[in-house]
């Protein structure tokens, strides 16, 4: 079976190490990873989500924070300080620069974001075939208003710098609507048995792969089931500050609703938590086949069985 998943960071990453799990050796898995989250710093090419799927599934996550490398150390953030560069509030270890580093370097000798990855993976072997959404520049910027006016900051700095605290009035993907899909990515949603969206933020994440040019149009289009899973459980998100960029696009930060915005000419199937069984009819009102099956990811035995929910409804829904 041929299987294609969007993919964020933490949430995508963590389905898919369950994915993995409840998948034979001759399926194969496409994934589609959003590359609005990229931030250029020091000079240095960072794409944190593709990182966090490639560590994650290669072994090489901070299993607790999940984002960054097991084992890091801080050498390079100190001497950056002491020369007063930043930004303080971003998080690259020494260990995890030496991914910057190879990526910086490839792209600089011109090879494109998708081979940069694909070389990457190598090392890592993370038993997915990896695709950036885009070769070409993205990057979420996200309009706030505070003491400073109202102005657009980048997506890392809205969410690490400033935690979210302050609302979002707008989610801008610069650069989304000249964007290209990388190589393999309109292929890979064509010749799929089986599309699924995984619990990942579907507004940054999900909803920035989408805004790639053609991309929604080739999952829309894609003769394979398209299945998605609720990234928020009673109301709130799992793990995060997804509520704040839904109520950016105007989306309640509930299962049922964040369902509703895909809408039922993205998705034929919807996973929500058992905690939210009130939505299921909602959903399958709107068109859209659902379920209530428990959904928290707390270990990879658990996340495998919400991949082996999510592949059973797509065979209920395919036409
Ligand atoms: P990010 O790029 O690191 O923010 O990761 P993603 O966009 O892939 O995923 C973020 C989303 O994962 C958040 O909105 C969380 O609510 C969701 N999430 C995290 N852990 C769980 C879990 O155990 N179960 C479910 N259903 N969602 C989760
Ligand atoms: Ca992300």
């Amino acid at each position: 079976m041929r299987i294609v998943a969007l993919a964020g960071g933490i949430g995508g990453a963590r389905f898919l190490r369950g994915l993995l799990a409840a998948v034979g050796p001759q399926d194969e898995i496409t994934v589609i990873g959003n590359t609005g989250d990229d931030i250029h710093l020091y000079g240095l090419k960072v794409c944190p989500d593709l990182d966090t799927v490639m560590y994650t599934l290669g072994g090489g996550i901070h299993e607790e924070q999940g984002w960054g490398r097991t084992d890091e150390t801080w050498s390079i953030k100190a001497e950056m300080k002491e020369y007063g560069v930043g930004p303080e509030w971003f998080g690259l270890g020494d260990r995890d620069f030496a991914t910057h580093l190879v990526r910086s370097q490839m792209l600089t000798a011109g090879y494109s974001l998708s081979q940069v990855t694909e070389a990457l993976c190598v090392r890592w072997q993370p038993g997915v075939r990896l695709l950036p959404m885009s070769d070409d520049r993205v990057e979420t910027h996200v309009r706030i208003t505070d003491e400073q006016g109202t102005r657009a900051i980048h997506f890392q700095e809205y969410w690490v710098r400033l935690h979210a605290a302050v609302d979002a009035e707008a989610i801008i993907p610069v650069g989304a609507d000249t964007a290209k899909p990388a190589p393999g990515v309109l292929e890979a949603l064509a010749e799929a048995d089986v599309i699924l969206f995984p619990p990942s933020n579907p507004v940054v994440s999900i909803g920035t792969i989408l805004a790639v040019p053609g991309i929604r149009e080739a999952v829309a289009a894609a003769p394979a089931p398209v299945v998605g899973l609720s990234p928020i459980i009673g109301g709130a998100p799992v793990r995060g500050m997804a509520d704040k960029v839904l109520a950016a696009v105007g989306v309640e930060a509930t299962a049922e609703a964040v369902a509703l915005n895909y809408g039922p000419a993205l998705l034929d199937g919807w996973l929500v938590d058992t905690a939210d069984d009130a939505a299921v009819a909602a959903v399958e009102a709107a068109g859209i086949a659902c379920r209530a099956v428990p959904l928290l990811m707390t270990d990879v035995e658990a996340t495998a069985a919400m991949a082996r929910a999510a592949l059973d409804l797509a065979e209920q829904v395919r036409k």
